[in-house]
């Protein structure tokens, strides 16, 4: 089944002279309880196909689902309940709160959409993580592998349809970026959670089950259980 799914969607920034296609007829199913890789050089649309996916950015045509949602035409109070409940997000700089816990933090979307936590749940992604004895931790304790799994059990904590990880890899050495990546393809494989990367780097790719690859905003060429020659 689909998790979430691109229906010939185009995005157009600017206008007149200045416009650019972002992106330009892309059709993708992001498959339920796979780890997708969107792949491309800088500027071929991979964050913009991932914003539109996620609810963060209108399209200009063409239709966006999420879970059973459709996300084309949703308003304000649609969108934020998206947002807080149907996707979690994994940045390349982490964005934590300094002033809150490794606890706090992963528990934090929860606690701003009033949602219960399920400890069981909680119990298993930590442990997953690999963040038992950090949960008492600030973020300027911890290092930039160890911050960027708090990112991720915070995103995974309230089971959304998709976790959307932007270059989650950009900010971290090769070692704690291999766990990160290894914790995000366990969480699909183990957990049947949904995750779609956008990443320039293609042995980050291949720790995903396929790639898809944009140039010009366009959709070119696809892989599945990708290999890191293949991608290259
Ligand atoms: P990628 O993530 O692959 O680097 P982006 O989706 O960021 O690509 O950008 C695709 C194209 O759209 C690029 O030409 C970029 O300059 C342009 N673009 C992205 N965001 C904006 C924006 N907010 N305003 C204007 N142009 C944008
Ligand atoms: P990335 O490709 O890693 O997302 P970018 O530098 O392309 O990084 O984009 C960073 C931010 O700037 C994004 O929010 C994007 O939408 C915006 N952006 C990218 N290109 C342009 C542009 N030409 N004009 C205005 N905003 C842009």
């Amino acid at each position: 089944s689909t998790a979430a799914r691109a229906v010939g969607v185009t995005k157009v920034y600017g206008s007149g002279e200045a416009a650019v296609t972002a992106l330009d007829g892309v059709s993708v199913d992001i498959e339920r309880g796979r780890f997708t890789a969107i792949m491309g050089p800088s500027g071929s649309g991979k964050s913009t196909l991932m914003h539109c996916l996620a609810g963060l950015d209108d399209v200009d045509s063409g239709e966006v689902f999420v879970g059973d949602a459709r996300v084309t035409g949703l308003r304000d109070k649609g969108l934020t309940d998206l947002r807080r409940t149907k996707v979690g997000f994994v940045f390349q700089q982490f964005n934590l709160l300094p002033t809150l816990t490794a606890e706090e933090n992963i528990l934090l979307p929860l606690a701003i959409g009033g949602r219960k936590v399920d400890r069981a749940w909680f119990d298993t992604v930590v442990d997953t993580v690999g963040l038992r004895d950090r949960l008492g931790h600030r973020p300027t304790q911890l290092s930039g592998g160890q911050q960027q799994r708090v990112a991720c059990a915070r995103a995974l904590v309230g089971r959304p349809d998709v976790v959307f990880a932007d270059e989650p890899t950009g900010n971290l050495d090769s070692r704690s970026g291999a766990e990160v990546l290894g914790f995000l393809q366990r969480s699909a494989q183990e957990f049947g959670q949904t995750v779609v990367m956008v990443t320039h780097d293609a042995n980050a790719a291949s720790y995903a089950d396929r790639v898809v690859f944009l140039a010009d905003g366009r959709i070119v060429r696809e892989l599945v259980e990708p290999t890191a020659e293949a991608v290259l």
